[in-house]
């Protein structure tokens, strides 16, 4: 499975996806990792894409040895570029050769409108791996016609003709996916998974009559191969290293070997051990024996996806397409979450809540970011945020799975952002530049706090039944929302200081409280639409707990409403009650936990956390709505470049960015150019 960005989750700072019921989890702010410029993260944009790039954090902290690995593992995946470009569409690659040839070799006028819409549909094209958009899964139209292109073609020598050239601007194979069953799933779908003759009642016979060698154990029938019409009788063209793709996946091969011995540790080695032998034989039981090996190969910084993975390009959701993701450790953030383990049992005695609703021996909650370094196939350009493998039932059940959080990635989404809206919405120049000061490390603390502490703090009380059973619908903005007030209450302690997780825990603590109540009040108002009430848990929570603390805190002037030439701000005067007020909150929302009481968890939900007040509703989407920007993003890869000595050994492997998106795209076609154009299409 894994966690694509959505439009819902553009402007999130942090995203993981570790809570208990294992939600895409949304915590804390998005203003204030919004504040370095974006020029330094985006790219390019057409269209409606944003390509932006993505940092190799920790990069340092790897031996060449590790460096090697990862690599070998990046390199391993471009190898494959070519199937994922075959896979979604039996002419791309025909299309994309052809169209790169014109681009490297047209001498004629490149100032014209027309010029100018061909180099957009290559870049979009180039984006999708394909000539059907990468989310909306309709075939991209083009802004010239098709005469340009004749003349393009022309003037380059180069070939295309037929039905690759037709399909371009006709309106065949208009879906990549179609899921809509009147329209045919397969007939109606342009994915190359299927020979054209087959039809979705003869795919579920085929597989309805294979059955695994265990019953308990299922293989994954499908995955790796299309399946196509031979005189009649259904067959299977597998992915293997003398079948279907066969040139590009010994060149994955190649590099896997290289990877294979440099492992880390031996569980490591044996894993890539059984996706060689997998790629070789493409036989589905090493798929499932390297799947138990990979999921329990968890020492090492290093780690990978690769391999024929996510279904959900095949409308019938049984093959996989081309995938790889390589990643590294977050150090920074293992580190920060292990010093807070490490005193995880001092949080919760000096917690706000009741004693008896304290943990006598607490656990902190482990979860994970990684770094990515590199990426590849369907997670390329367009990227997942988050992967949960494997994909197998019963191998989760048995071995576990891995779920991850890609970092970076995350990081990069959010400067994406921009400072601009952090000055829209801030009451005043000091809280711009605290947020532009702490606003990152107050976030991942945030996260690190809510996680690790958060979610493991608390007891509920003997006889009363878990959450999901008392407070039934609330159940989980409440324990969001209590987890978040366990990470605001100790981001302003002076013990995080102490604990060397900050230098100044009061100005982390104020960067971290504007933010939240910025967001909380205004800035998540831009993710609904005007007259709708606030449904998503996250969001919901962030609701509730600034509305309270507001509330509360009137009297006394802690949190003040300002409205300055038609704008609302808030300004908060008195952090120091406000981060009682937080913990005072924590102490009754522990209490509807331990209690199980349902009528106080509605009351402060439905009064708080639910209703928007539709002037300020009105007011923040016009402000925010000088903002807009292109709606999908996606990323080039950092390159790693390698030197060598005499005899040829790599000594160093150096970082660099791509200086452009077509730069990127056009060294990838010609250094990983393993298929024939052709390959795939019958
Ligand atoms: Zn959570």
């Amino acid at each position: 499975m894994k966690h694509k960005f959505s439009i819902f989750l553009l402007a999130l700072a942090s995203i993981f996806i570790s809570c208990n019921d294992r939600e895409k989890e949304t915590n804390t702010n998005q203003e204030q990792t919004e504040t370095k410029e974006n020029s330094s993260v985006k790219v390019d944009e057409f269209a409606d894409i944003k390509i932006l790039r993505y940092e190799i954090p920790g990069w340092g902290n790897l031996d060449l040895k590790e460096q090697k690995l990862v690599y070998y593992l990046t390199q391993a995946g471009l190898a494959g570029r070519d199937i994922i470009w075959a896979q979604n569409y039996k002419h791309n690659l025909k299309i994309r050769k052809a169209l790169e040839n014109v681009y490297a070799n047209y001498e004629g006028d490149k100032n014209s409108e027309d010029w100018k819409a061909f180099k957009t549909y290559l870049k979009r094209i180039w984006f999708s791996n394909g000539i059907h958009h990468h989310y909306s899964n309709n075939k991209i139209k083009p802004d010239f016609d098709k005469e340009y292109l004749e003349t393009l073609l022309s003037e380059t020598n180069t070939e295309l003709s037929g039905e690759p050239l037709e399909v371009i601007f006709n309106d065949k194979d208009a879906k990549k996916v179609n899921l809509d069953e009147a329209e045919g799933l397969l007939s109606g779908s342009a994915t190359n998974f299927y020979g054209a003759d087959v039809t979705a009642a003869e795919v579920e016979e085929f597989y309805a009559n294979k059955k695994s060698p265990n019953p308990e154990k299922p293989l994954s029938f499908g995955l790796n191969s299309k399946l196509v019409k031979e005189n009649g009788q259904l067959k299977e063209q597998v992915y293997k290293v003398d079948g279907l793709y066969g040139d590009a996946i010994s060149e994955i091969i190649k590099w896997l070997e290289k990877a294979e011995a440099v492992a880390e540790n031996e569980k490591q080695a044996n894993a890539l051990g059984l996706l060689i032998e997998y790629y070789k034989t493409g036989d589905l039981e090493v798929w499932d024996d390297y799947n138990v090996a990979w999921v329990e190969a968890t020492e090492g910084n290093i780690d990978y996806i690769n391999g024929f993975i996510e279904v959900y390009n095949d409308p019938l959701g049984y093959r996989g397409s081309y995938e790889n993701i390589v990643q590294i450790k977050d150090f920074d953030m293992s580190q920060k979450m292990k010093v807070l383990e490490d005193n995880v049992q001092w949080f919760e005695d000096n917690a706000p809540i009741m004693d008896e609703h304290k943990k006598e021996e607490v656990v902190g909650v482990t979860y994970k970011t990684v770094i990515v370094a590199g990426e590849a196939g369907d997670a390329s350009p367009s990227t997942p945020i988050g992967v949960n493998l494997p994909n197998a039932n019963w191998i989760r059940q048995e071995h576990g799975s891995k779920s991850v959080s890609l970092g970076n990635i995350i990081n990069a989404y959010s400067k994406a952002g921009g400072s601009e809206k952090l000055k829209e919405f801030s009451h005043d120049e000091e809280e711009i530049e605290l947020s532009e000061q702490y606003g990152e490390q107050a976030d991942k603390l945030h996260t690190a706090l809510h996680e690790v502490v958060g979610h493991a703090s608390g007891k509920i009380n003997q006889g009363v039944g878990q959450t999901k059973e008392t407070l039934k619908s609330y159940a989980s903005t409440m324990e969001e929302g209590r987890a978040d007030l366990v990470g605001l209450y100790y981001l302003m302690d002076p013990k995080l200081e102490e604990l060397g997780l900050t230098d100044d825990h009061t100005k982390l603590g104020k960067a971290a409280y504007n933010d939240y109540i910025r967001n909380g009040m205004l800035g998540q108002l831009t993710r609904i639409e005007m007259g709708e009430d606030i449904e998503e848990a996250h969001m919901r929570n962030r609701m509730w707990v600034s509305s309270w603390v507001i509330e509360k805190g009137k009297e006394d002037g802690v949190i003040e409403k300002v409205k300055k030439d038609g704008k609302t701000y808030y300004d908060i005067k008195d952090y120091e009650k406000l981060r009682e007020l937080f913990g005072e909150l924590l102490r009754e929302t522990q209490r509807i936990k331990s209690e199980g009481d349902y009528e106080a968890a509605k009351n402060l939900v439905e009064n708080y956390g639910v209703k928007v007040d539709q002037e300020i509703h009105k007011e923040v989407l016009e402000r925010n709505a000088v903002f807009k920007s292109a709606p999908y993003s996606g990323f080039v890869n950092p390159e790693l470049v390698t030197e060598t000595d005499e005899s040829g050994e790599i000594t160093t492997i150096k970082v660099t960015q791509p200086e452009s998106f077509e730069g990127q795209m056009l060294e990838y076609s010609k250094k990983y150019n393993f298929l024939k154009e052709d390959a795939g299409a019958e």
